[in-house]
């Protein structure tokens, strides 16, 4: 495994929409050991193949749900939380079958756009279609940021960045940047 340089704009890989993997071969794993160990690094919670120039349509998102917080019983302490583990994904081939009509505004950046964030628009769940890195289907429904950071990804794969759709890109100040939530 190794951690391979994320491409930035304006690199036409970004732009292109890349190819839907045929083959789940050593290659393909080689290449997803890849990407999850450079999201890691980056350190981000998604990352799409044509970020480390890869034109092919295979997303790695790495997140943590909050959890939901229950109300301590009447008279009982509230016991300290442990924090949430961070899920892994990987999907090969991704395809989003269905989307709420509930749309969620929220700021994101991209590994790919470093310096910059965006105010976008998102529907608030997606359910998607795909495939796990041994060729098995998979589907999965995610909410709001998880759902969110699908989006992204697959929009990496079409040739669609953020500030596509973003309804105004900034420079945020440094206090405002959470590297731990970049995609
Ligand atoms: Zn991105």
């Amino acid at each position: 495994m190794s951690v391979r340089p994320i491409i930035t704009l304006p690199d036409p890989v970004l732009r292109r929409k890349a190819r839907t993997v045929a083959q789940f071969n050593k290659q393909l794993q080689e290449l997803i050991d890849d990407m999850v160990e450079t999201m890691r690094a980056a350190p981000g919670v998604g990352l799409a193949a044509p970020q480390i120039d890869v034109a092919q349509r295979v997303i790695v998102v790495e997140y943590a749900e909050p959890e939901e917080i229950e109300p301590a019983p009447e008279g009982e302490t509230t016991v300290e939380m442990p924090p949430p583990k961070p899920k892994l994904y990987v999907m090969v081939n991704p395809e989003i079958v269905k989307s709420s009509v509930e749309m969620e505004t929220g700021i994101e950046g991209c590994l790919s756009i470093p310096g910059l964030v965006g105010e976008v628009e998102r529907n608030l769940t997606v359910q998607l279609k795909g495939f796990n890195r041994r060729g098995q289907p998979m589907k999965l429904k995610a909410t709001g940021w998880l759902a969110r950071i699908f989006q992204h990804e697959v929009d990496h794969i079409n040739g669609v960045l953020f500030t596509d759709r973003a309804a105004r890109v900034w420079k945020p100040a440094p206090e405002e940047i959470d590297l731990e939530e970049t995609v």
